[in-house]
This record gives structure tokens, C-alpha cells and sequence, in this order.
């Protein structure tokens, strides 16, 4: 089953969709880093990765 995350940020439409939710993790984390300037941890994105 897909892993699928949505940028929380106010104005921004990136959405990702992986196979496994590390992958996801990985890529969220860099998209955070690079346009947003922030650090999120494992945690916070886990916690709104969607399955399905
Ligand atoms: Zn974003």
C-alpha cells in the first residue's frame, strides 16, 4: 500500500507518494529543508503520512 504525505504549509501544494513510508520520510524532510527552512523529525511526519 502507497505512502502518501501532504505538505501542512500554508500556500504549498507538495504532495509526495512512495512505496514505503521511509521513503517518504526521506523526501519530506528534504522538501522541508529546501523550501521551507524548517527541520521536522520522523515523528511529525509519520504522524501524517496517509495509506492507500
Ligand atoms: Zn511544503
Amino acid at each position: 500500500m502507497p505512502s502518501k504525505f501532504e505538505c501542512f504549509q500554508d500556500g504549498c501544494n507538495f504532495m509526495v507518494r512512495a512505496d514505503s513510508d521511509d521513503e517518504v520520510v526521506h523526501l519530506v524532510q528534504e522538501h522541508a529543508q529546501f523550501t521551507h527552512d524548517l527541520t521536522l523529525d520522523d515523528e511529525t511526519i509519520a504522524a501524517e503520512i496517509e495509506h492507500g
